[in-house]
């Protein structure tokens, strides 16, 4: 039985992860400061002797004996981590310095839940890891992109300075159910306006892409990582490379929750990435992983979820 450490385990990925890992057989402590996470989330694994919950802010140091740490913490969707940017970037900055010195004091291994937005507004299409990214340094998405990115840096310094067993891995947009339903993310907004028979708000002419990855294929991919042999640190894309546009997207929900609302289009947001596709060649070579559930069959277990809220 491992004792592992997952941040952010109340939040959507985070409680899906610490489940997992549970109905593996391992004893999981959930730490979270309930800032876009809830107890909802995970109250029903609180009955298993082997999971603690922790309310903790990541931004302070934590003092544990672990074998392995899954970094989470951090809000993920645009409206959450612009309501204060600057403990955006104090998560992801003081929280992987303080999950690092952690991870090098009891020589635990350490996962870091990077993103596809460390490659901004990508002029490489679709994204390999050896692409460097194109962001905005000053913007509003910098908050999490530029702390991502530093977060990236640390994890990499605390390898070579210290030989930190660190393993770093780019999520994709990744959906399913326990996503926030007001969080404004593409996947939670059109089933609820979808649902509630609401028009569908489409950000600039809905062309941008995206490419979906459902939450079951996402934790299935972290959890290898996490069980590759030291030599293996990443960076590592794992998302689905099928890619469609926004207004796909708005069309097989109208389509799936058999809704009458209608499309309408609103001003594009500010330094919105206009596409995204990962290269997932690493993640097929090196975790034998690819994902496995398509766009349709996912966005229906989702719609099921959210209609049950
Ligand atoms: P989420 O907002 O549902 O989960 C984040 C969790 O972290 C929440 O429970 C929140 O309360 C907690 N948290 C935030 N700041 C904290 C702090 N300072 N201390 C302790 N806890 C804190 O988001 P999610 O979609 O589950 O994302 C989880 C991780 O995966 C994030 O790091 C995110 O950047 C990364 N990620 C997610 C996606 C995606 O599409 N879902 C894509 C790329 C990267
Ligand atoms: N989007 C949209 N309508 C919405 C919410 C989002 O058209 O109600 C667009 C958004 O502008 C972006 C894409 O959908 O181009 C994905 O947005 P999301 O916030 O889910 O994720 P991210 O931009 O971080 O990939």
């Amino acid at each position: 039985m491992k004792k592992i450490l997952v941040t952010g385990g109340a939040g959507f990925l985070g409680s899906h992860l610490c489940e997992r890992l549970l109905n593996e057989g391992n004893e999981v402590i959930c730490i979270d400061n309930y800032f876009t996470g809830n107890k909802r989330n995970i109250v029903h694994l609180m009955d298993n002797p082997y999971f603690e919950v922790i309310r903790h802010d990541i931004t302070s140091p934590f003092y544990i004996e672990v074998d392995e740490i899954y970094n989470l913490a951090c809000p993920a969707s645009p409206i959450h981590y612009q309501y204060n940017p600057i403990k955006t970037v104090k998560t992801s900055v003081m929280g992987s310095i303080n999950m690092l010195g952690l991870a090098k004091r009891i020589h635990a291994k350490v996962l870091q839940a990077s993103t596809s937005e460390v490659y901004g507004d990508p002029v490489v299409h679709p994204q390999p890891e050896e692409y460097w990214g194109n962001v905005n340094p000053i913007g509003v998405r910098s908050c999490y992109d530029e702390g991502k990115r530093c977060a990236e840096t640390l994890f990499f310094d605390y390898h070579r300075q210290n030989n930190v067993r660190i393993k770093v891995v780019r999520i994709f947009n990744t959906y399913g159910p326990r996503m926030h339903p007001n969080d404004g993310r593409v996947v939670s907004n059109f089933i609820m306006q979808a649902l509630r028979g609401e028009d569908i708000t489409l950000y600039g002419d809905g062309s941008q892409t995206r490419s979906f990855c459902y939450c079951d294929d996402l934790i299935d991919g972290l959890i290898r990582m996490m069980n590759t042999d030291d030599s293996v640190i990443g960076p590592i894309n794992i998302g689905n490379p099928k890619e469609f546009t926004i207004k796909q997207l708005a069309e097989l929900v109208i389509e799936l929750t058999g809704s009458k609302s209608k499309l309408v289009f609103l001003p594009a947001p500010a330094d919105d990435p206009q596409q995204r596709q990962p290269v997932i060649d690493q993640a097929k070579e090196i975790l034998h992983w690819e994902p496995t559930i398509p766009l349709r069959e996912g966005l229906m277990k989702t719609i099921e979820y959210f209609k049950q809220l």
